[in-house]
């Protein structure tokens, strides 16, 4: 787990679309290091937080890895 974020450090991330209910939500998940990410106001891409993911889904309350 730690070499493969130390990978995506290196390479970037390989991010693929998560195909949610809501066409609004964009949503992507590294390959690699399995971190999840999505689209901020201003178009780029941001690593979930749960502020983010507050923001998206307001039920969805999972604490993600402070990394
Ligand atoms: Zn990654």
């Amino acid at each position: 787990m730690l070499m493969k974020s130390l990978y995506c450090k290196i390479r970037g991330h390989e991010l693929i679309k998560i195909n949610k209910e809501s066409i609004l939500i964009k949503e992507y998940k590294c390959k690699r290091c399995q971190q999840e990410f999505t689209v901020d106001g201003y178009g780029q891409i941001v690593k979930l937080t749960p502020y983010w993911e507050q923001n998206n889904l307001i039920f969805k309350n999972s604490k993600s890895s402070n990394f």
